[in-house]
């Protein structure tokens, strides 16, 4: 998954706000340290190590203050509106709230405690407050307006023409153009959202934090791999409970317990602890508030002109109409539900065989496809894990970043960059020439207040426009930490998702583009996620491999047939992997197509999915209670088909390079920085594949991909965009 936050200067999803309160925090301006611009090496780092979350709620007011007063400066220029007098300085503007944001939208997801709850609760509605009262302030709008219109003919070069363009859309879009009434009443629907997206997000992560599954007697541990029991034992020691087990209700957790765990009984309860986040009655469900999320923005859409939330989002997406993206998921939908037939056959055959005298389940899913796996392909996940080192895999990321990147990492004097807490720790990008390329701060542990999954943001973006600034990226995620001294082994599902989200750091720290606004990963959310998916495929090359997974006793690197094995079990389970995600966002796009109709989520999900021919083997990723790609934030709603339309462009890239000279073949490394990751959103991403592919994506690719059969007529013109 990518940033969350998106916050910071650019126009629509980044504007902010606040009402009669702006005074009251001047003076923190002066003692305030989150207010302050950073000092220190490569241009100034966040001063985590003065920060208090005390400081968050004057910081963001005081901040939020003196964005106001910039944007009044901007909005009441008696000059004639100029691209230098409004857009650069519009893009010059909210610098402390976006220094302010950074290390709030950080204690929000990694460091959630009580106090970080109650300032997100307040917080939350006057930051949307704000951003509303910027984008609904007419004189600026009318400055921005008459810079757009006459961006053809003023001299502007193509990116100050595109950042007109994106500015101009991102306030229409937000209502830039409505009635005082209709502004007022978006206004209020806005904040109303802040708030229940902020108390949805905070039961997910109660019942995250409060759901176990205790196991008191070593027997119940049955067919739990080492790694595994290690790190059920480090929760439980953590929770106060040294001498028993404990399986924390996480996905890094639990679907390793539902992959091994020989016990039908625990898996089944493992389970449903796990799908039931958010769903459990009492003060943490969520079933009312999505009722009333989708009430809202199905009236905010029509208020805003738009048929729905859907067709809200997707316009400025690559697919720009719901209806394309539809189209893509139920191309893919049939073949992999075919798929799961076959799995579920196969996986039944084996447990039969066994004299199980059960019927697949999903809470037997993972466990049979694990027997299968090892039946057709004689490999065994927990053959693998003891060559997953976390550490010799960031390694291999490095290599892969140098080679096709030519970024040299090294790792910084923890004296010199303070960090937000202890297990964070930060290297420098440098490129071949010595040159700083950014920071990369990595965060790879679980721990209680940290939200589950994984997950890369962007502190500082890169731009030039005023100066040179560097950008900072980090990465998350939630590995089990290891007893000190020992090595953390992950998952190879895990090694991938390190390289997805090392994929968005590489977007992040290639960017080369003047505002901003434009940089990096802020591009279209179905696009974004290309750049991270192609970079997992390099975890698998035997450069990678070869040098970097090496067995964590022996030293040796993973035995070649372990590979050969891997490879050839590539595109196994496919069914399983793609209904699972698929369903979750078949729903996403369902529940924002049906305007304003009430909807009651569990129904809802219950008769769409019978309605699809959903296989009652398999639950959705993210059931509609704890979905919170698309509850948390606006950020993924009606949006998680993207990462099948970004897979659509990846699987095709990636052929780019099996085509030419294989994983790292130069010449079309130089063509994917050039054209996709150092463009940021300066050129549109339809163009951007194009120049580097020398055409469009069709469906082909991902179809071959994941193995289902390639349909004859591959009309769906995947990339195809205005
Ligand atoms: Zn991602």
């Amino acid at each position: 998954m990518f940033p969350r936050r998106l916050i910071a200067s650019a126009g629509l999803a980044v504007a902010l706000m606040t009402s009669t309160t702006q005074a009251t925090e001047m003076t923190a301006t002066d003692t305030n340290p989150l207010l302050a611009p950073w000092i220190g090496p490569y241009g100034g780092v966040p001063a985590f190590d003065k920060a208090r979350v005390e400081q968050l709620k004057p910081g963001l007011e005081a901040a939020m203050a003196e964005r106001l007063a910039e944007i009044e400066r901007i909005a009441t220029n008696p000059e004639p509106a100029s691209f230098e007098n409004t857009i650069a300085e519009y893009e010059r503007a909210g610098r402390a709230l976006d220094r302010v944001s950074t290390v709030y939208g950080i204690y929000r997801s990694t460091l959630k405690d009580e106090a970080v709850r109650a300032v997100e609760l307040e917080m939350e509605p006057r930051l949307a407050a704000h951003r509303d009262q910027v984008t609904q302030n007419e004189k600026l709008f009318a400055r921005i307006a008459a810079v757009y219109e006459t961006r053809e003919k003023s001299g502007l070069t193509p990116e100050q023409q595109r950042l007109a363009w994106l500015h101009y859309t991102n306030f229409v879009r937000a209502g830039a153009k409505l009635e005082p009434g209709a502004k007022k009443r978006l206004s209020a629907i806005n904040q109303q959202l802040a708030s229940l997206y902020a108390k949805f997000s905070q039961n997910v992560l109660a019942d995250e934090n409060d759901g176990q599954l205790v196991i008191e007697r070593e027997a119940d541990l049955a067919g739990l791999p080492a790694s595994v029991r290690e790190g059920a034992a480090q929760v439980a020691a953590s929770r106060g409970q040294a001498d028993r087990w404990i399986v924390a209700n996480t996905r890094s957790s639990v679907e390793p317990f539902l992959t091994y765990s020989d016990r039908r009984d625990l898996r089944e309860r493992a389970w449903r602890m796990f799908v039931s986040r958010g769903d459990n009655g009492g003060p943490t469900d969520n079933n009312a508030i999505i009722t009333e999320i989708l009430q809202l923005r199905a009236e905010r859409a029509k208020l805003l002109g738009y048929e729905t939330h859907a067709h809200w989002r997707l316009e400025n997406a690559m697919a720009k109409d719901p209806r394309r993206a539809m189209e893509l998921m139920e191309a893919v939908w049939t073949p992999a539900v075919a798929r799961v037939r076959e799995e579920v056959a196969d996986m039944q055959a084996i447990a039969d065989k066994a004299g199980a005298g059960i019927r697949i389940e999903p809470w037997d899913y993972r466990y049979y496809a694990e027997k299968v796996r090892k039946a057709r392909y004689d490999l065994d996940e927990t053959e693998i894990t003891p060559y997953m080192q976390l550490e010799n895999l960031r390694e291999g990321m490095f290599h892969m970043a140098r080679e096709l990147f030519g970024f040299h990492f090294k790792p910084v004097d923890p004296a010199k960059v303070p960090v937000y807490h202890p297990d964070v720790r930060v290297w420098e990008v440098n490129d071949p020439a010595g040159k700083l390329v950014g920071l990369w701060y990595f965060d790879p542990y679980a721990r209680q207040g940290k939200r589950s999954g994984a997950w890369m943001n962007a502190y500082r973006p890169q731009e030039r426009f005023d100066g040179d600034v560097k950008t900072i990226v980090s990465n998350n995620s939630n590995f089990v930490k290891g007893k000190p001294g020992e090595p953390v082994l992950i998952s190879w599902t895990d090694a991938q998702t390190l390289f997805h989200e090392f994929g968005h750091a590489l977007h992040g720290l290639s960017s080369s583009v003047n505002y901003p606004s434009l940089a990096g990963t802020r591009v279209a959310r179905d696009y974004v996620e290309f750049p991270s998916q192609l970079l997992e495929h390099w975890l698998s090359t035997p450069e990678i491999l070869d040098r970097y997974a090496l067995h964590y006793q022996t030293g040796k690197p993973i035995p070649k047939e372990l590979v050969e094995k891997i490879e050839r079990a590539d595109k196994f389970n496919q069914g399983f992997k793609t209904v699972e995600y698929l369903s979750s966002a078949l729903i996403d796009m369902k529940l924002h197509l049906a305007g304003t109709a009430k909807i009651d989520p569990d129904r809802f999900e219950r008769e769409t999915l019978a309605a699809l021919g959903m296989p009652s083997e398999i639950v959705m990723r993210h059931r509609t209670p704890q979905f919170m790609h698309v509850f948390g934030s606006d950020g993924y709603s009606a949006g998680y088909y993207s990462y099948l339309w970004s897979d659509t462009l990846t699987a095709d890239a990636w052929e780019a390079f099996t085509e030419a000279g294989g994983a790292w073949d130069k010449g079309v490394a130089r063509r994917l920085r050039d054209n996709v990751f150092s463009v940021g959103n300066t050129i549109d991403p339809a163009d951007g594949y194009r120049a580097f592919r020398g055409r469009d994506a069709g469906i082909a690719a991902l179809m071959r991909k994941r193995g289902f059969p390639v349909p004859a007529a591959t009309a769906v013109p995947a990339t195809q965009s205005r």
